[in-house]
C-alpha cells in the first residue's frame, strides 16, 4: 500500500479508540487481524485489509442526529433517513471515516459501506468480501455456526459470503425485523450466482 502505512494505521487506531467503547474498539482490532488472515488466503493487500477492518465500525456509536446531519452534508439519498444505526454506521459511516480520519482510498470506503449488508456478487471486490467476512468471523464471535462459517470461508470466500447473507437474513426475519432492500438483493443475487 504505502511506505508510511504503520503511521497511518497507528493514527487511525488512536481515533477509533477515542470514538468507541472498549468492547467495540477491541472488536475492530480483531476484525483487522481476521481481515489480514483472509487477505493472505485471497492474495489481497494485507495493509489495505488491516486498515479497512480497523475502521469499519468507526461511526457505530455516533448519535442519530450526527448521522442525519451527515446524510444531508454528504448529499446521500434522503430515503436513508428512514433507516437507523445498523444501516447508517456502514453507508453513512464511510463519510465520517473520509472526513475525520482522512482515509480517501475508495476501495476502503466501499468496503465500509458494504460491510453490514454485503452487495451484489459483481459489485463486491475481494476487499469488500474480506471485510464483510472478517466482521462476521473475528475471534470474538461465538454464535452457533461460527466454526462452520470459518471453515467454509477458508475454502471459499464466496461461499462464506453467501453463508453469512443467508444466515443473517434468516436471523433478522426470525426476529421479525425490517430488512434493508440491499440485504435482500444481495442474498438473491448470490443465491442465483452460486446455484449449481
Ligand atoms: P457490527 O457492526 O459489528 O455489530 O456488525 P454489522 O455491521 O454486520 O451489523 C450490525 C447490525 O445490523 C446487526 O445487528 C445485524 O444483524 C444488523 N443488520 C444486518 N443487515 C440488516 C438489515 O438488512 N436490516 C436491519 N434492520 N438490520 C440489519
Ligand atoms: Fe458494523
Ligand atoms: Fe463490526
Amino acid at each position: 500500500m504505502t511506505e508510511n502505512f504503520e503511521e497511518i494505521y497507528q493514527a487511525a487506531k488512536k481515533q477509533v479508540k477515542a470514538h468507541l467503547s472498549t468492547h467495540r474498539y477491541e472488536h475492530c482490532l480483531r476484525v483487522s487481524d481476521y481481515a489480514v488472515k483472509l487477505a493472505k488466503q485471497n492474495n489481497l493487500d494485507e495493509q489495505q485489509a488491516a486498515l479497512a477492518g480497523l475502521v469499519h465500525d468507526y461511526a457505530k456509536e455516533r448519535s442519530e442526529a450526527d448521522f442525519l446531519e451527515k446524510i444531508d452534508e454528504a448529499k446521500l439519498p434522503k430515503s436513508l433517513k428512514a433507516w437507523g444505526n445498523p444501516i447508517w454506521h456502514g453507508v453513512v459511516g464511510a463519510e465520517f471515516v473520509k472526513d475525520e480520519l482522512g482515509i480517501e482510498d475508495p476501495e476502503i470506503l466501499q468496503a465500509i459501506r458494504l460491510h453490514t449488508t454485503g452487495g451484489l456478487h459483481d459489485e463486491m471486490t475481494t476487499l469488500d468480501k474480506v471485510v464483510f467476512m472478517a466482521d462476521y468471523l473475528e475471534e470474538g464471535r461465538h454464535f452457533p455456526g461460527v466454526k462452520e462459517a470459518r471453515a467454509i470461508t477458508e475454502k471459499s470466500l464466496d461461499r462464506g459470503v453467501f453463508y453469512q447473507l443467508s444466515h443473517t437474513l434468516a436471523f433478522l426475519a426470525d426476529k421479525g425485523q425490517v430488512i434493508y432492500p440491499k440485504t435482500f438483493d444481495a442474498y438473491n443475487d448470490w443465491a442465483n450466482y452460486l446455484k449449481k
